[in-house]
C-alpha cells in the first residue's frame, strides 16, 4: 500500500476517529491523500490554511426520516441522507442512491469523490451526494412514487438550482427523478428545472444525459488507447453491471469497434463470445427491470450464465467495472493481469479495492480512476443545467460532441498533472492532484468558512 506523507498522517487519523465505522469514506479519503504528498511539499499554503482538513469535513450533513405506506397499507420506514460536502466551485452536485446498503459512510465516500470529479470536469459545480436505504427492487410503481414523495417532502427545503442539485445513481433513474421533481414542483409551486438533473426529455431533460456516464467512460478509454497509438478495433471488453452506466458503456464500445463479451448483475454474470445483444439487454433490464438470468435464457446456447464465480475471470483486453464499490478485489486484479488485460477504467465509483489498484499499477496495467473516467455523467448534468438556465435544448450530436470534448480535456489534465508532479502516465495521481488543486485554491480565496 502506498505510504502517506508525514504531514497527512494526522489528517487521515482525524478522519478515521471523527467518522468511526465509515470504512468506505476512510478508503476514499486515503486514496486521495496518498496522491497529495508532492502537492503539500510544493504548496505550504494548503497546510497553513488547513485546506485538506477542512475538505475532509462535509459542509453540511442531513439525515431524515422517510415514512411511507406500501401497497398493503402498512407503514414502512427508511432513512434519507444528503451530504453537502463542498461548495467552493459551485452549488453542491451529485446523485441520489436508493439501495439497502446505503448508510452515512457510503454517502460520504460518494460525496467526497464527487468534489474532485466535479472539479475535473472544469464546470462550476461543487460536490454532494445523497440517498436512502430504500430498496426499489420488487416494489410497485405506486410504492416507488409514495416513497419518492415522502423523501422529497423533507429534501426540498435543502436543495435548489443555486444551492444543491441532485441527480440519479444506483436505483434512481428517470422514473424516480420524475416523482421527485413532481413533488418538488408541487411543494414549492415553482417550475425550477435546474433543481434536479436526469429529467425526462419533455420536461427539462437533456439528450445524452442517459448515455453520458457509460459513453464518457468509453471516450476516456478511447483517449487512453489513442495515446498509445491504439484503438478499440477488435478489442475484447468485460463490463460489470447491467444498469445505466454498464448498458451505455457497452453501446459505445460496440460503436467504436470493440466487442463486450460479458456483463453482470448482483445475481451472476453472462458470457457471450459473439458480443452482448444490446437490444435484448435494454429490453430485459431497462424496460422490464428484469434479471440477467432472463437475458441468458432468451439468448439460448450462445450465452453462458454463471451464478457463481467472478466476471473478472473472463479473459479480456479492457475491463470496465460499472456496478458498485469494491467489486474488483486483489484476486480479481491478479486474474485480469494473468489474462493479459491492458486497461481497467472505473465506470462505477470506487469499484476497485486498494489491493486491486496496487496489483494493477504494479503490473503495468493502465488504470483510470472513477473520478476521471466516469465524470461524463455529472458533466452532462451540468450541460443539462446550462440548457435549463437558457431555456434551450441542444441536439444529440452537439451534446455528445461536448461530452467527448470534456472527456478529452479531463484525460489531458490527468496526464499533464501527473507529468508535472513526476508521476508520468499515472492517472490516479493526475486525477487526484488536478481535482484537488482547483478546489483548494478556491477554498483559500474564499477565506476560512
Ligand atoms: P443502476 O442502478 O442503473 O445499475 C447498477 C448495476 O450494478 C445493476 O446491474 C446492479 O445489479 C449492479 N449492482 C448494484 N449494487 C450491487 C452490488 N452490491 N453487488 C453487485 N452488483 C450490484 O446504477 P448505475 O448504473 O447508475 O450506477 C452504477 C455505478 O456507477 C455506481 O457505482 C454509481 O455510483 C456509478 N455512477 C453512476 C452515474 C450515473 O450517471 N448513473 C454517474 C457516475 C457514477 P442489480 O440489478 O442486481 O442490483
Amino acid at each position: 500500500m502506498p505510504v502517506l506523507d508525514e504531514q497527512l498522517i494526522p489528517v487521515f487519523d482525524e478522519v478515521v476517529s471523527r467518522n468511526p465505522g465509515e470504512t468506505e469514506f476512510h478508503q476514499a479519503v486515503r486514496e486521495v491523500l496518498e496522491s497529495l504528498g508532492p502537492v503539500v511539499a510544493k504548496h505550504p499554503e494548503y497546510a497553513d490554511g488547513e485546506v485538506i482538513r477542512r475538505l475532509c469535513e462535509p459542509e453540511r450533513q442531513i439525515i431524515f426520516r422517510v415514512p411511507w405506506v406500501d401497497d398493503a397499507g402498512r407503514v414502512q420506514l427508511n432513512r434519507g441522507f444528503r451530504v453537502e460536502f463542498n461548495s467552493a466551485l459551485g452549488p453542491y452536485k451529485g446523485g441520489l442512491r436508493f439501495h439497502p446498503t446505503v448508510y452515512l459512510g457510503i454517502v460520504k465516500f460518494l460525496g467526497f469523490e464527487q468534489i474532485f470529479k466535479n472539479s475535473l470536469t472544469g464546470m462550476p459545480i461543487g460536490g454532494g451526494k445523497g440517498g436512502s436505504d430504500f430498496d426499489p427492487k420488487g416494489r410497485s410503481d405506486a410504492e416507488v412514487m409514495r416513497f419518492c414523495q415522502s423523501f422529497m417532502t423533507e429534501l426540498y427545503r435543502h436543495i435548489g438550482e443555486y444551492t444543491d442539485v441532485p441527480a440519479g445513481d444506483i436505483g434512481v433513474g428517470g422514473r424516480e427523478i420524475g416523482y421527485l421533481f413532481g413533488q418538488y414542483k408541487r411543494i414549492t409551486n415553482v417550475y425550477e428545472s435546474g433543481v434536479l438533473t436526469g429529467k425526462g426529455l419533455t420536461w427539462g431533460g437533456s439528450l445524452v444525459r442517459t448515455e453520458a456516464t457509460g459513453y464518457g467512460t468509453v471516450f476516456f478509454v478511447n483517449e487512453m488507447l489513442s495515446t498509445g497509438g491504439d484503438s478499440f478495433d477488435g478489442k475484447r471488453a468485460v463490463v460489470s453491471g447491467s444498469g445505466n452506466v454498464a448498458i451505455y458503456a457497452i453501446e459505445k464500445v460496440h460503436q467504436l469497434g470493440g466487442r463486450v463479451i460479458a456483463c453482470s448483475d448482483s445475481d451472476g454474470y453472462v458470457v457471450e463470445e459473439s458480443g452482448i445483444d444490446l437490444d435484448l439487454l435494454k429490453e430485459v433490464k431497462e424496460e422490464r427491470r428484469g434479471r440477467l438470468a432472463d437475458y441468458a435464457q432468451r439468448r439460448g446456447s450462445s450465452a453462458c450464465y454463471s451464478a457463481n464465480g467472478s466476471i473478472w475471470s473472463v479473459p479480456c483486453d479492457i475491463a470496465l467495472p460499472c456496478a458498485t464499490q469494491n467489486e474488483l478485489n486483489g484476486t480479481d486484479a491478479k486474474q485480469l493481469v494473468a489474462n493479459g488485460c491492458q486497461i481497467v477504467a472505473e465506470g462505477a465509483n470506487m469499484p476497485a479495492t486498494p489491493e486491486a489498484i496496487d496489483v494493477l499499477r504494479a503490473s503495468g496495467v493502465r488504470f483510470a480512476p472513477g473520478k476521471a473516467a466516469n465524470a461524463g455523467g455529472v458533466a452532462t448534468s451540468a450541460l443539462e443545467m446550462q440548457q435549463n438556465a437558457s431555456r434551450d435544448s441542444w441536439t444529440f450530436e452537439y451534446t455528445e460532441e461536448r461530452l467527448e470534448k470534456i472527456m478529452r480535456s479531463i484525460h489531458r489534465r490527468c496526464l499533464e498533472t501527473a507529468d508535472e508532479y513526476g508521476a508520468t502516465g499515472d492517472y490516479v495521481v493526475g486525477a487526484n492532484i488536478a481535482g484537488f488543486t482547483q478546489v483548494a485554491d478556491a477554498m483559500l480565496a474564499l477565506g476560512i468558512i
